[in-house]
This record gives C-alpha cells, structure tokens and sequence, in this order.
C-alpha cells in the first residue's frame, strides 16, 4: 500500500521536480515493486557501438530476399516474378492470423524461392526484389474504421509486426482477446554488446511514447511502465523527457542490472512484483508485455500507415565500423558485415552472445528478429573449452532466476527422462544461458535444454 501511494504521488510532482538526482534515486527506490533471485553481472561491451546514430544503408543494386514465414505463420506470395513493387507494398498474405509480408525497397520481383535467414535454422520461403535504389514508398495503410482492440490486432498482422525483441511472437496474437490492467514496455536489453534499443529509446522516444499512449487508450489501459536498465541513462532521460509533455502517466523505472532482467517473467516480477507461472502467458496475470522496438513498430504502422519493413541491428566484434544500422528486411548478412568492414576470419553470432546463435549460413538475410551481427575474430574470439565433469558447486542453481536445478535438469535431458523434465520444469526455462555462463565445468547446460525442448519435449528430429 506504501509502494503505491509513494508511487502515485510521485507522478503528482513536476518534472524538473522528479529529475533532482537525490529525490529520482529515492522514487526510483520505491517504484520499483518486484525482486528476484539469480541472474549474473556481465561486461557488457555497449560503449563499442551505442556512442553514433542510427545508421541507414543504400540498397541499389543489390538483391534482397523478404521472409514470408514467421514462426508458423506462413504467408503466401501475391506478386509475380518481373512486377515492380514499391517500399510497403505487401508481397505476401494469408488469411486472418497470418502475418503478411512486404516489400522492404522498391525494385523488381526476380524469384519467388527459399533463403537462409540469419537467426533461423532452416530455410523459409521468401520474395526475392532486385533493389532499384530509389526506395519509393508505396502510398500508407491505415486501419478500415476506429481502433478497437479487434481491430488493432487484425490491423498488426496485416502491417507484419512480429515481436522485435528476439522471439518474433506475431504482435497481433499478443494483442488478440487481450484486457490487461497493465502495459509493460521492455527496453532492457541486457545481452552485452546489443544497443540497438538503446539507440532507438534515445533517438525515438517521442514515437515510442505515442504508441504506447496508443495502445493505452486502445485497449483502456491505466498503467503503463517501460523499464530500462540504468546502463542506459541517455535513453531513460529521453523516454523521460517525452512521457513528461504527455496527458497519459507513463512511468519509466530502472530494472536491476543483471542478465535477464529483460526475461519476460523478471521484467514482469521487476515492474508489478506479480509473478508469472510457468507455462502462463502474461495476459493471465493482467499485463500485456512489449519490447521497445515492437512498440515503435506498432506506432510507425498506426500512426503513419506503414509496414515493417525494416529493423535496427546492432554490428559489433571485429568490425572498422561498430554501430546500429536501419536495415530493410531481407538485405544478405554479408552486406551489413561489408558496410561495417568486419575483420578477421572468425564466425558471426547473431543476437547477443547469451541467447544468440551462430551464423549457420553465410548467405542468410537479415529477419525481423535479428537484433545483432558480432564478429567473433581476434579479440573478440570466445575461449574454447573442454567440458569437464560437474564438480557439484551448485554456482548455476545460484545463477538460475528462475530457481531452476541446472544441473539435474542436465542429468534428465542426457537420459530424455520426460518425467524427470517435467518435476525439474524444463518448461520454466527461458534459455538465458545464466547457468552455462558460471558453470566452471563449461558443460553445455542452456544448449541441452534448448535442444530438449525441441526434441524431447516437442518431438522434433535433430
Ligand atoms: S538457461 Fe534455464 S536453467 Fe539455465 S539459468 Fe537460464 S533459466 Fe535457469
Ligand atoms: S555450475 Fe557446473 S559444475 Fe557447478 S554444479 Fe552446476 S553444472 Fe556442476
């Protein structure tokens, strides 16, 4: 009761009022509702690549290969080999709950076949546009009438939103049927070397802040909160600053710093102390959950008319240029590294180095879930090493913040005992990788639970 009452009367006082550092400090103390255990402390490596701006890139010239899937939403392609598409113009559909697909450039369809795409295991359908360098817009889309929460949703799909903060959940899905008492935005990207929110909240804040007034009113949402790690002060300033001048109270408030704190379950413990059972999704617990980049996304398409079509990724490792660039979806990898002028002859991580994947293809493209290329040469090379036996130092129960037992989680998955699977909830698992990063032993903990959930769980064949 003290926590929400301090908490309200906070947003009582004037801006300038809030920013004296002694008085944020203590607010910032009280707002901040929930605690979890575990986590770990890591180097983060932004200041390689969060000091310049955004960054776009030319495409003449070159060929760009749209995914049509996203997760199972399979879109089908409307064009035709040799028709000439503008920027925005849908390329793929399907019927209601399919996410559509769209022109990333203005050019001219030269195949309709399958690409690798960088965060991905397999290949996937795609429209190929040899780019024509012009970059010309098709005229914008809006929604066919007033917003409801129905309409919203429909309209997502159909502008191609897909969760921009890694898992690339279809945001129209997210926000079907849904009537949380809370928003909660997440902008912590904690994975070290990642700053592409961080330039996005420092750079766009005003939008982002529209959008989730947007959403707030669309869906009569009375409490909205963004949580920011405090690495990032420019961004919080920022965020802060825009939600100052506007009539909806939007909170921004600090979360731990400590990896996950972006964890879907940690963020909504951090910012509401409710906790998220395993295997619930947040609308259960009253709160709809969305990363600061697919916020911006759901604005840009309500409030301007237009599609996804591109997205920020952050370049960094053994790169001359470290930096966030606006990438149209569908560009080659290997073109964002050239302009970045990589170095060395290391492989490519794509995401952060906690939650991310190996480049399995040099030929990839870049996807609407692709937050980062890390070259991993010279200095940046990760350590090998051999997996030794477990010395039983329980470091990664310690680690785990979702109070898992890593290590007999481990000794199920190596004999696909589901019964074991199921009492040490491989299900609560977010694969963040905390476990496998303290281990001493360097077994691979997060990699065998992935693989777990895949195989064992799901059924699917190595
Ligand atoms: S990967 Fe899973 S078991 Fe390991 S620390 Fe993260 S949540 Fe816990
Ligand atoms: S951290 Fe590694 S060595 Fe220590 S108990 Fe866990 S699995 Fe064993």
């Amino acid at each position: 009761m003290t926590l929400t009452i301090s908490a309200r009367f906070s947003q009582q006082l004037p801006f300038a009022v809030r920013q004296l550092p002694l008085l944020r400090q203590l607010l910032d103390s009280v707002q901040q509702r929930g605690h979890w255990r575990g986590g770990v402390r890591l180097r983060g490596h932004k200041q390689l690549s969060n000091h310049s701006p955004i960054r776009s890139l030319p495409v003449a010239g070159l060929e760009l290969a749209i995914p049509l899937t996203h997760g199972r939403s399979q879109a089908q392609a409307c064009v035709q080999v040799g028709q000439r598409v503008r920027k925005g113009e849908v390329i793929g559909d399907g019927p209601a709950g399919t996410v559509w697909a769209h022109a990333s450039t203005s050019g001219v369809v030269t195949a309709i076949d399958d690409c690798p795409v960088a965060d991905g295991e397999q290949r996937q359908p795609a429209v190929r546009i040899a780019a024509d360098g012009l970059d010309e817009w098709a005229p914008p889309c809006h929604p066919d009438g007033p917003l409801t929460p129905g309409l919203l949703a429909a309209f997502a799909m159909q502008m191609g939103l897909v969760g921009l903060g890694g898992a690339g959940f279809p945001t129209g899905l997210k926000l079907q049927g849904a009537s949380p008492d809370t928003l909660l935005i997440n902008g912590a990207e904690c994975e070290p070397f990642l700053t592409c929110d961080d330039r996005l909240m420092r750079e766009r804040a005003g939008e982002i802040i529209a959008a989730a007034a947007l959403l707030a009113s669309v869906f009569a949402i009375g409490r909205v909160r963004i949580g920011v790690e405090p690495n990032k002060p420019q961004a919080i300033a920022a965020l802060r600053q825009a939600a100052a001048g506007h009539e909806r109270p939007i909170e921004v408030l600090p979360l731990p710093l400590r990896y996950p704190a972006g964890g879907q379950p940690l963020l909504i413990k951090s910012l509401t102390g409710r906790t998220l059972p395993p295997g619930k999704l947040p609308a259960e617990v009253g709160v709809m959950v969305l990363n600061v980049a697919t916020v911006y996304a759901l604005g840009r398409a309500v409030l301007h008319g237009r599609p996804l079509v591109s997205r920020i990724v952050t370049v960094s490792g053994a790169v001359a240029q470290p930096g966030n660039v606006e990438v149209p979806i569908g560009l080659p990898v290997a073109s964002v590294l050239a302009a970045a002028q990589a170095q060395g002859d290391g492989c490519v991580h794509v995401g952060g180095p906690m939650m991310g994947r190996t480049l399995a293809d040099a030929g990839a493209v870049v996807s609407k879930t692709t937050s980062g290329l890390l070259v991993q040469a010279g200095a940046f090379r990760p350590a090998a090493a051999a997996s030794r036996p477990c010395i039983r130092c329980n470091r990664c129960v310690d680690a785990c913040p979702m109070a898992l037992r890593p290590l007999q989680l481990l000794s199920a998955c190596q004999q696909q005992d589901r019964a074991a699977l199921q009492q040490e909830q491989l299900g609560a698992c977010i694969e963040c990788g905390a476990c496998s990063h303290v281990c001493p032993s360097k077994l691979p903990l997060r990699d065998s639970f992935r693989q777990a959930k895949r195989t064992i769980w799901l059924g699917v064949r190595p």
